[in-house]
């Protein structure tokens, strides 16, 4: 904040803690632009994850106030509260009401572990703003980019700088039961069991040729796994576990659902959706402007899907969005050893400039921004 300030930025406070600070462009009455992502973290986090893209849009703002840039649309750094969801679940809580996914109550009334409320935390740091944390239709915002570490090994395989986020993955979870009965490990042949275990075998082994033929997009995660009641000479009564399946596309991800539910009752199982995400997708015109900009920089980029969720996803119901990755060493995020080289963020940090020089409808045509160099 003391750094916005110094530039002579307008910070504002919301409901939920999310910081704002902003630069005013000629036309107040054009819709703002608004860029940032992050600043909390994991408990073992790195120092790249979601601060990347709240630095760099400072750092692009910076940068237009040097250059003395004039533009049309204001622009707005926002930091968002919990996005990590670590003390106060659920995760990316305070974008989740600025998008609508969250009423502001539901937001304020989350509790850490030791039953203390977020509204009330908030309260005490002097973080409670009185800006609604609620997204207002009055005040539409013409884009909200967010740049971000890749979190996942796809980027740095591929040798490229530049990520160009196209959506997010669909996310469906279930919870799967197999029933058997339990006896003794001994005396019982095995023509004369009821074994959960070989009806498991026999499943996993479906799941992971079905997702296999849904193509190299496709996700599946068996997490947990648990047999009851869990004694190395009694055969099992029940075998529980979960499944994790993904994809960016929803009618495929639907023909994974579909897949899911006919392989467990085929083979018996009981299995039950838990959770539905579907697939976020990304605006055009933004992800065109992301685009643009690598290419005038002469960045390489690939194009991808998210596996990880971030604010943006919430952001995407109110506002047009885009999201810039760079990568990181070896995929590893939520680590201390999380690492990106100062190349690879002055890459992330052009890309977002370039962007928002783009959308912010840049008056004077003559007027070239010299990307930072590292
Ligand atoms: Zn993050």
């Amino acid at each position: 904040m003391a750094w916005c300030k110094d530039l002579g930025l307008q910070i504002t406070v919301d409901q939920m803690g999310s910081i704002f600070a902003r630069k005013k462009g000629l036309n107040p009455d054009l819709p703002v632009i608004l860029s940032g992502s992050h600043l909390d973290s994991q408990p073992s986090g790195g120092r790249f994850d979601g601060v990347l893209g709240v630095l760099a849009a400072l750092e692009a703002v910076h940068t237009i106030i040097d250059h003395g840039i004039s533009h049309h649309h204001d622009i707005e750094i926002v930091s968002w509260t919990n996005e990590e969801g670590v003390r106060f679940a659920p995760a990316m809580v305070a974008s989740g009401v600025y998008g609508g996914a969250f009423t502001l109550e539901y937001g304020l009334d989350r509790i850490d572990a030791d039953g203390i409320r977020l509204g009330d935390e908030l309260k005490r740091i002097g973080c409670a703003g009185d800006r609604s944390a609620v997204f207002n239709p009055e005040s539409p915002v013409k884009a909200y980019l967010e740049l971000h570490i890749e979190q996942g090994p796809v980027l740095e395989r591929s040798g490229k700088p530049i990520g160009v986020v196209a959506g997010v993955q669909g996310i469906r979870w279930y919870d799967v039961t197999i029933t058997g009965n339990e006896t003794h490990a001994g005396p019982t042949p095995m023509h004369l069991r009821q074994d959960p275990v070989p009806v498991l075998g026999k499943l996993i082994a479906r799941l992971y040729d079905m997702v296999t033929a849904h193509g190299p997009d496709a996700r599946l995660t068996i997490g947990e796994l648990a047999a009851s009641p869990g004694s190395r000479n009694t055969v099992p009564g029940t075998v529980r576990f979960t499944i994790d399946i993904r994809h960016p596309d929803a009618t495929i991800l639907e023909y994974m659902h579909r897949d899911v539910v006919s392989i467990c009752t085929e083979l018996g199982a009981h299995c039950s959706k838990i959770w539905d995400s579907p697939p976020v997708h990304f605006d055009q015109q933004c992800i065109a402007a992301v685009e643009a900009a690598a290419t005038e920089y002469g960045y390489p980029f690939l194009s991808m899907v998210s596996g990880a969720g971030h604010d943006a996803v919430y952001v995407s119901r109110v506002a047009p969005v885009a999201m810039i990755f760079i990568p990181c060493r070896d995929g590893v995020s939520h680590n201390e050893s999380e690492f990106s080289t100062p190349e690879q963020v002055t890459a992330g940090a052009n890309v977002l400039l370039g962007t928002l020089l783009r959308l912010l409808n840049v008056q004077d045509a003559g007027q070239q921004t010299t990307p930072f160099s590292h």
